[in-house]
């Protein structure tokens, strides 16, 4: 099939890789055209495990390619994938919908025969109709069905997680994209047992209802944390004990410092206030919103707490900046609340992560940005994990001991052994953990 994919972030250059992969002749294209001229010459403008060799191999078989306008591809698109940014609109919370409809009217224009326009971003739901509607007032004549097909991949784990898909989620109200959309996933959906047909709107909130789900349940075993702490108990147990029941499950039941990125705080405001609009109120979305709110400001206190009540004019060393691992995505990462709290009663902030410093760089100031964790403890009061990090785990801690002002540990991601650092001489604090005797 021949597919043109609108917007080439996270979203757009996976799926558009992953079709192509699969056999499919895939154009991506994006107005941003330093990024185009890039990913032509197979360079990837984001860290995103296995992306690059994937991206390289289908520009070399010619089976991907990329444009920075859409005119040619739609026109001989089968299918065009609208994977634009859907950014949290100033005012009111709900979703920023000017790039979508930019593209959809784009697409309208350049239509020629019959093809199905799926919208992957994020959008609130009833947005299907109105893009419909407007690509209908651009191209009267223009012969397309809008579907919704929103996408659940991870970044970090994004080329498995569009390969192989739990499911594929697909809301058409027109029955002439059915057999499009079965052919389009033919190759990763097994047999069509991963597709799963909805109505437009249907599909539209199942998107916002998972990761809204998916953000309540790390707000809820961060209030537990925060009780166990109070009441002597350990989250490690509750947590394992909580996820062993089929019907809760162990995922996303791991204390830390609230959750981040580019999905859960952006869609938990727009569901809250689509329940808004709709007079249909998401209570459980909206205390989830406060507690993550209320969470990284909680953290900056825990690690004044941790030295001794005042940070003026001490070193903080903070380990691991992204949203979560193995993305370089600082997108509301909570270290960014953090860091700016911390500076805001006067510590200076030592920093350290293995693929976020360059797109931290340009959003925190007045960080000193190292070469490895070692140079960030140097001669640093505290030393705090916030993204957890592989490569934190075996950090030499008698090199770290040695180096830091005081040996001091706020881990909150509970990676460490809170008796090994004891052990070693740290004064060591977690998320939702009783006192070591
Ligand atoms: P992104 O910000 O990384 O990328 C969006 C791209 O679209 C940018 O490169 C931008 O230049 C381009 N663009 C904007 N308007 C355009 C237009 N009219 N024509 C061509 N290109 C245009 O966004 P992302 O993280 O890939 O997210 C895209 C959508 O997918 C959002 O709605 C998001 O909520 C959703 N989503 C994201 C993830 C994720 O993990 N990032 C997961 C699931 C769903």
């Amino acid at each position: 099939m021949r597919i043109a994919v609108v917007g080439t972030g996270y979203v757009g250059l996976v799926s558009g890789a992953c079709f192509a992969n699969v056999g499919h002749l895939v154009t991506c294209i994006d107005l941003d055209e330093s990024r185009i001229t890039d990913l032509s010459n197979g360079k990837v403008p984001f860290f995103e495990p296995g992306l690059d060799a994937m991206v390289a191999e289908n520009l070399g078989s010619g089976r991907l390619s990329f444009a920075p306008d859409m005119a040619q591809s739609v026109a001989n698109a089968d299918v065009v994938l609208i994977a634009v940014g859907t950014p949290t609109r100033r005012g009111d919370g709900q979703a920023e919908l000017t790039y979508v409809h930019a593209a959809a009217k784009a697409i309208a224009v350049h239509i020629r025969n019959f093809t199905v326009v799926i919208t992957k971003s994020t959008v609130p739901v009833g947005t299907g109709d109105e893009v419909e509607q407007m690509m209908r007032r651009a191209n009267p004549a223009a012969d397309f069905v809008v579907v919704s097909n929103p996408e659940f991949l991870r970044q970090g784990n994004a080329i498995k997680d569009f390969a192989y898909p739990d499911r594929i989620i697909v809301g058409i109200d027109d029955a002439q994209a059915k057999p499009v959309i079965e052919q389009l996933y033919a190759p990763i959906s097994e047999d069509g047992n991963r597709l799963v047909f909805t109505g437009r709107r249907s599909a539209e909130l199942t998107k916002y209802a998972a990761n809204a789900f998916l953000a309540m349940k790390v707000s809820f075993i961060n209030e537990i944390a925060d009780l166990c702490e109070k009441t002597g108990a350990d989250v490690r147990d509750v947590s394992l004990g909580l996820g062993l029941d089929p019907r809760i499950g162990p995922k996303f039941l791991a204390p830390g410092p609230g959750f981040g990125g580019s999905c859960f705080p952006k869609d938990t405001l727009a569901l809250a206030q689509t329940g808004r609009e709709f007079g249909s109120p998401m209570r459980l979305v909206e205390a989830t919103i406060a507690i993550n709110e209320q969470r990284k400001h909680a953290m900056a206190q825990r690690i004044i707490d941790t030295c001794g009540g005042d940070v003026h004019g001490k070193k903080i060393a903070v380990l691991g900046l992204t949203f979560k691992p193995n993305t370089d995505d600082l997108r509301d990462a909570s270290s960014i609340a953090i860091i700016e709290a911390l500076q805001g009663v006067g510590a200076s902030i030592a920093a350290y992560d293995p693929q976020g410093t360059r797109p931290a760089q340009a959003i925190l100031h007045d960080v000193e940005f190292c070469a490895d964790p070692y140079a960030a403890a140097n001669n640093a009061e505290c030393l705090v994990l916030v993204t957890e990090w592989d490569i934190f785990r075996s950090l030499d801690f008698n090199r770290i001991h040695a180096s830091m002002t005081s040996p001091r540990v706020v881990d909150l991601r509970n990676i460490f052994d809170p008796s090994v650092l004891q052990s070693l001489g740290f004064r060591y604090r977690g998320l939702g953990l009783p006192e070591i005797k």
